[in-house]
């Protein structure tokens, strides 16, 4: 842990420095991006310095390209987070891009009753690039964390993905640009603030913590899932194969449009057996927008049948890392599916009769 600032102020937020193109530079030998410490990064933003709040970072011994993020990283991140929960009014992780959308939507489980604000951000240009995003998503990262309404409860007490000047709810975001800013969007989600000259925010989108609650941190996960993809095409032997994996207990299957399948008797009878069986699969939209009606078509009713449930309008991300809370949490297979249908921290939108 390092100090950047002690200027006299009330707000103190815990930067944790994962890795990511923010913090990275070329190496001279193969021309690549490659992370750098932070110290590099402080280098490029000395503003970070001037800023009225307290910043404590928390660095990890080798900063990671986010494709190599792990769950078992969530898990340290989390530990660190419980830790220090109570010295910190917010939380900022300086994250690779590839995989934000996931870490923030793990922590968003992993964090149950979360009450201070838990900011990912990251860029597309590295820190050391004169036309760099990182300083401005990082600078409006630190303030976020540190905002708070009259009566002192922060303004987002949640998982959030900052990015390009849009506040995202963490488990609603999805990567939809490897290129462009705008690295990220809520699709089913409206976004929970935006940075213009102010900030301007959308309460009602927020979630309320109860403040009564302590927060409760999980760590427990398990990894036996697997996200499969339809496809015109897809063979029943192969397709068995996964499903017949015995250590396999949850499944993101992405389906077309409302949450349709190919009426295959074949396909039919491998997922019947799959969830008589045990595991539990999900069943997700390959279409970013919109959500799963599975009563919509014959080809979605069928699948209802075969007892796969419906992953409403949630994201790949939130579907995958929520099956891994949920099976690291339980045992009992009828209250895994019965959580996947309730909203743990807004991932999903829920009919209201
Ligand atoms: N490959 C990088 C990462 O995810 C991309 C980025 O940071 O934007 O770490």
């Amino acid at each position: 842990m390092e100090q950047i600032s002690k200027l006299v102020r009330n707000n103190r937020v815990l930067l944790i420095y994962t890795g990511g193109t923010i913090g990275m530079g070329i190496n001279p030998k193969t021309k690549a991006l490659e992370p750098l410490d932070f110290n590099h990064l402080l280098q490029n933003i000395p503003e970070i310095k001037l800023l009225s709040t307290q910043i404590d970072v928390y660095q990890f011994a080798q900063p990671i390209d986010s494709s190599d993020m792990t769950p078992a990283f969530w898990v340290q991140l989390v530990d660190i987070i419980a830790a220090r929960y109570a010295q910190y009014d917010g939380f900022i992780i300086l994250h690779g891009t590839d995989t934000m959308a996931y870490t923030a939507s793990a922590l968003s489980f992993m964090l149950e009753n979360l009450t201070k604000p838990v900011i990912l951000t990251g860029s597309q240009l590295p820190i050391g690039q004169l036309r760099t995003d990182g300083r401005e998503n990082l600078i409006s990262s630190i303030e976020l964390a540190t905002l708070h309404h009259a009566d002192n409860s922060p303004m987002v007490p949640e998982v959030c993905i900052y990015f390009n000047g849009r506040l995202l709810r963490g488990n609603r975001s999805t990567k939809q640009n490897a290129d462009g800013f705008n690295a990220f969007d809520s699709f089913n989600y409206p976004h929970l603030g935006e940075a213009g000259i102010t900030f301007q925010f959308s309460p009602y989108h927020i979630l309320k913590p109860d403040y009564r609650r302590p927060m409760v941190p999980h760590t427990q996960l398990n990894q036996n899932v697997m996200v499969l993809s339809l496809f015109p095409g897809v063979q029943p032997p192969i397709f068995q194969h996964v499903l017949d994996t015995p250590e396999l207990k949850g499944v993101v299957m992405r389906t077309y449009g409302s949450g349709n399948a190919p009426q295959q008797p074949w396909l039919i009878d491998i997922l019947k057996r799959a969830t008589q069986r045990g595991v539990t699969i999900v069943n997700i939209s390959q279409c970013v927008a919109g959500a799963v009606a599975m009563e919509r078509y014959d080809t979605g009713f069928q699948l209802k049948e075969t007892g796969i449930i419906s992953g409403g309008d949630s994201t790949v991300e939130a579907a995958v890392t929520k099956l891994m809370v949920l099976y690291g949490q339980h045992t009992d297979v009828a209250t895994i599916r019965a959580k996947l249908c309730q909203s743990l921290a807004g991932e999903i939108t829920l009919e209201t009769a």
